[in-house]
């Protein structure tokens, strides 16, 4: 799938150079190979050097160059779905190891920050905001169910308490994690790549893997060279199509976009975000918003489930910040981009392994900050021998989109509409 949108982000334009890393030619030998330099990738290519093995990652594009480094830098615990619909599809059990392990996700993201000096812009505090009452009681019965079922207690703010550090008027409380955060997406990629290769691990951009061949000896193939190896990865998230059809039935690749905001001033980004904490609201096509190390404001949303960009996106985003922001009329978008998020059915993380030796993360439906340290650490795990965790969240079903290939679009669309309605009206 080409996307040239990267390179027009405000990440591309304030994170720091890495050099170019060469394209595969000819034959290499490996005892992991990774299909991917995302988060995913990189997070199992690093656990696995430091464990001493030798790990070749194949990135079509150039490092980062997917959802990781163009995404809402939001870290936030759990995953996409809430802990009650884990719950119901595995047990309270497994729900509540897999949130443990979630939390560890995020610790990994300061373990690796402080491990291999990643400056990544780091930031404390996350709310979730209801602008319906309905999702009032939606968002306050997830805090006690996080309370009760997972030992997580989180402050309640009402409405005042969150105007204190919100001048917003849209939104009618907010659940606010003081260890949630915000990083700027592109540079802890580039961080964790320059990890990697200071461990030994081998990169090759611009080298797109067009076959994978299962066996005892799993082989990647390019257009200009293969990778044999041990035990493959597959880290394509929604980029990746026609390596491994089982997967690409089980997720739905969905658009969505951000806009940063001309330079602020400090004092009137301040005014806008007092805590300086990031922010999602908790509607279907949400809104999720924080401000940027040079004080801009950086608003996401306006998702498209037709995977093509919408019409006027600038003035779709710049209507949807002014609704949440009116003080901002005056200003402008200079930067706007999109990617890809990789949505399961059900909307909780698809990770496991295909045959014996192919392991694979999936389904991160845009809440993948944090999760995907934690998946490629799984994976490693897997490979290393120890794959209870690994086998804890294979046992999570997932359904193939309805429709086959040609349907599945219009299918989604139709359904999200459905969604986005709800949204609207209740
Ligand atoms: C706009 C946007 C905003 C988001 N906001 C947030 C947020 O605020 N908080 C949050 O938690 N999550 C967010 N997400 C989701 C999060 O970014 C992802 O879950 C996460 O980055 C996925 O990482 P990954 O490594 O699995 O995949 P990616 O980062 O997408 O990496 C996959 C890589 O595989 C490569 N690839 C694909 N096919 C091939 C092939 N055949 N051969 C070789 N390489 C291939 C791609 O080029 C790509 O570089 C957002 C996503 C987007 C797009």
């Amino acid at each position: 799938m080409s996307d040239a949108r990267q390179p027009g982000s405000w990440y591309a334009a304030s994170a720091p150079e890495l050099p170019d890393q060469a394209a595969l030619v000819g034959s290499e030998r490996a005892d992991v190979c990774i299909l991917g330099a995302g988060y995913t990738g990189l997070s199992a290519a690093i656990e696995l050097a430091e464990a001493g093995y030798k790990v070749v990652v194949l990135e079509a594009e150039r490092i980062g160059w997917g959802a990781s480094g163009r995404n809402g830098g939001q870290v936030i615990f759990g995953f996409s779905c809430d802990q009650s619909k884990i719950a119901a599809l595995i047990g309270q059990h497994d729900a509540r190891r897999m949130f443990d392990w979630s939390l560890e996700g995020v610790q990994l993201i300061h373990e690796r920050r402080n491990r291999y000096a990643i400056d990544c812009d780091w930031r404390d505090g996350h709310a979730h905001v209801p602008i319906k009452p309905r999702q009032v009681a939606e968002l306050q019965a997830f805090q006690r169910d996080l309370a009760e079922n997972y030992g997580y207690d989180l402050p309640w703010w009402n409405r005042e308490q969150l105007r204190a550090q919100l001048a917003s008027d849209r939104y009618l409380g907010a659940l606010f994690d003081p260890r949630s955060g915000h990083l700027h997406p592109l540079k802890f990629a580039r961080g964790l790549a320059r990890a990697a290769l200071s461990l030994g691990v081998r990169i090759y951009e611009n080298s797109k893997v067009v076959s994978l061949v299962r066996g005892s000896q799993a082989v990647f193939k390019t257009a200009q060279g293969q990778v044999q190896c041990d035990f493959g990865v597959l880290a394509g998230n929604a980029y990746v199509r026609g390596i491994a059809p089982e997967l690409d039935r089980r997720i739905m690749p969905v658009g969505t976009y951000i806009g940063a905001s001309q330079v602020l001033g400090a004092e009137r980004a301040q005014a806008l975000i007092g805590n300086d904490m990031a922010v999602a609201d908790v509607n279907w096509a949400l809104d999720y918003f924080r401000l940027s190390s040079d004080h801009r404001l950086l608003f996401g949303g306006r998702a498209s489930y037709s995977t093509l960009p919408p019409p006027n996106l600038r003035g779709a985003l710049l209507r949807r910040m002014t609704r949440v922001f009116p003080q901002l009329a005056d200003v402008q978008l200079e930067y706007v981009w999109g990617g890809y998020v990789d949505i399961s059915l059900n909307r909780a993380p698809h990770w496991g392994r295909l045959g014996s030796n192919v392991y694979f993360a999936q389904g991160f439906s845009g809440h993948g900050v944090a999760a995907t340290g934690l998946a490629g650490r799984v994976i490693s795990e897997a490979i290393r021998g120890q794959s209870e965790r690994l086998d804890a969240f294979a046992k999570i079903p997932h359904r193939p989109f309805p429709g086959g290939r040609m349907l599945r679009t219009p299918l989604l669309v139709a359904a999200m509409g459905w969604f986005k309605l709800r949204d609207a009206l209740w």
